[in-house]
């Protein structure tokens, strides 16, 4: 059984889909969560939702990319739960479906700027508080599509290849990366039912889209002492849509 009591997480775009999933799971299981989003009205929905589970969070408003609010997101958390022992990098945009040729200037650097710099300033300012922690695990979101290309998400594609940065497990810092399928977050289920959404399902040999609560899961087990010789890896959890595109 999974406990994370006297850790600290933090979990980036944590007021939507994955984000919330793995935030409100890692406080159920007894950590102190940094929920964190640039959207303070969601931010707060999750801040509420481990709070009325028992749980014990702060929400902290943050960018993702910009450094300055990496910075401080880290900072605010040393300051206030006095360290740090798992970070679920997550948030992430998409922006525009076009093709290369189509695909807006503006667009490409927006959702680089978001997932790409976003990934690289976190984990800057979250490694040197986890080695003053004694160690943690990172969590890096990626996405299925990162291996195998998509013709209308040129941006997204180039920054969703798996980041799991190397020779950190030495320093007791475990990095892995996670890279789902297509997930049945909010914004999907609004299509329940319609012949787009079964088209997507349809797309997954196992018939189905995955759910942010199981995404949660391998979260929270690669960030638990039961993953200790677990780093440096890629985890898919993709119904088996890579293997069949
Ligand atoms: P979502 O859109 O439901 O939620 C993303 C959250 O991140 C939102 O609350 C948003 O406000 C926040 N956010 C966006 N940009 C931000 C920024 N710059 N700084 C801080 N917060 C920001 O997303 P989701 O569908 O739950 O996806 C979560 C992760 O899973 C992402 O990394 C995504 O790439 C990955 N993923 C999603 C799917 C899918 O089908 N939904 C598939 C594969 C991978």
């Amino acid at each position: 059984m999974i406990n994370l009591a006297n850790k600290v997480a933090i979990v980036t775009g944590a007021g939507s889909g994955v984000g919330k999933a793995m935030a409100v799971l890692h406080g159920a299981k007894g950590a102190k969560v940094v929920v964190s989003d640039v959207n303070r009205r969601k931010g707060i929905k999750t801040l509420k939702e481990i709070k009325n589970n028992g749980g014990e969070a702060i929400f902290i408003k943050a960018d993702t990319s910009v450094a300055e609010d990496q910075k401080l997101l880290v900072e605010n958390t040393i300051k206030h739960f006095g360290a740090l022992h798992i970070v679920c990098n997550n948030a992430s945009i998409k922006k525009s479906k076009e093709a290369p040729a189509e695909y807006p200037n503006e667009g490409w650097q927006e959702v680089i700027n978001s997932n790409l710099e976003g990934g690289y300033y976190g984990m800057h300012y979250q490694i040197p508080a986890l080695l003053a922690s004694g160690g943690g695990s990172i969590v890096n979101i990626a996405s299925e599509l990162g291996t195998v290309g998509n013709k209308s998400l040129p941006a997204y594609v180039a920054n969703k290849t798996h980041v799991a940065a190397k020779e950190l497990a030495n320093q007791k810092i475990r990095v892995n990366a996670i890279g789902p399928g297509y997930i049945n977050t909010p914004l999907k289920r609004k299509s329940e039912g319609t012949d787009s959404f079964y088209d997507l399902a349809g797309l997954h040999p196992i018939g189905q889209l995955s759910t942010p609560d199981e995404v949660a899961e391998l979260a929270l087990w690669l960030n638990s002492s039961t993953a200790n010789f677990v780093s440096g890896s890629y985890y898919i959890i993709d119904g088996e849509y890579a293997e069949s595109v």
